[in-house]
């Protein structure tokens, strides 16, 4: 399989704030790879240097070969590379089959003209977009809930609704931003075989940040863990678990919470 996604020394400073430090990742298609680390270690910056919410002070992003750092969030969408975020980001006041049709038609084009005269190639294409989008919330074990608004839908099925939405655009890779955050164990043991099957089945690459460690342990065969910015550890679960300075970075910030610091 060849490689999927590459960044080459990817660092970036907010001020003096080193939020992520010549960070090295290859994954190769297929792939589902763990990014772990205590709070404020780097996690969410990896994923916005690499969906272009910002640009590295240093380093580059490649996408299948292609450089694409620092391109529009849009335009890597486009290329292929799907997130899901860690304060769910749905639109509460539309319908469920609503919040999946807009990202199947951020896909598709079609005229002004012919939208705003409703022609027939416009109702073709819309017809094409719902039986798409009903057909994808079928898989996802929630086509019951179409019609009902996004922000009524328990929190587990929110998540679900989160990741069909991420996959509507047909990405090739998907990064998941801590999507078992607030989840109870039977709703974070039913994301465990969601995203597993999605992979399987979507052919999709995946790049997960996750704080609880039982997901991450039983989801990932490869995991980074970081910590102040930097890549502390890189391993199969069974090597980060018993890895001292994993063990120590985790034990570290308790210590300091305990403490009453940050
Ligand atoms: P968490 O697990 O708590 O979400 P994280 O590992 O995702 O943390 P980041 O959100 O990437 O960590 O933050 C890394 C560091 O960079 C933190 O010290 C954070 O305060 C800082 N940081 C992140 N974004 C910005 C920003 N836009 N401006 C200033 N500092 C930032």
């Amino acid at each position: 399989m060849g490689v999927i996604l590459e960044t080459q020394g990817l660092s970036m400073f907010f001020g003096g704030i080193r939020a992520c430090k010549d960070f090295d990742l290859r994954m190769r298609e297929g792939e589902l790879i763990g990014l772990i680390g205590p709070n404020g270690a780097g996690k969410t910056t990896v994923f916005n240097l690499i969906t272009g919410v910002y640009r590295p002070t240093e380093g580059k992003v490649l996408f299948l070969g292609n450089d694409v750092t620092g391109l529009a969030p849009y335009r890597i969408t486009r290329l292929g590379i799907a997130r899901t975020f860690q304060n769910i980001r749905l639109f509460g006041n539309l319908t469920v089959l609503d919040n999946v049709k807009v990202a199947y038609s951020s896909k598709r084009r079609i005229g002004l003209y012919s939208a705003l005269r409703r022609g027939p190639l416009f109702v073709a294409e819309e017809r094409k977009v719902e039986e798409a989008a009903l057909g994808l919330l079928d898989r996802f074990g929630i086509v019951d809930r179409s019609g009902e608004l996004a922000r009524n839908l328990p929190y587990g099925e929110q998540r679900r609704l989160e990741i069909a939405r991420a996959l509507a655009v047909e990405p090739k890779m998907l990064l998941l931003d801590e999507p078992a955050a607030g989840m109870n164990p039977s709703e974070a043991e039913d994301l465990i075989r969601l995203v597993q099957r999605v992979r399987r089945e979507f052919g999709v690459t995946v790049l997960i940040i996750e704080h609880q460690m039982r997901v991450i342990m039983r989801m990932c065969e490869r995991i980074m863990v970081m910590d102040f910015g930097e890549t502390i550890a890189e391993g199969t679960p069974a090597e980060i678990q018993s890895n001292p300075r994993v063990i120590a970075a985790y034990l570290g910030r308790r210590a300091t919470h305990a403490a009453g610091g940050q």
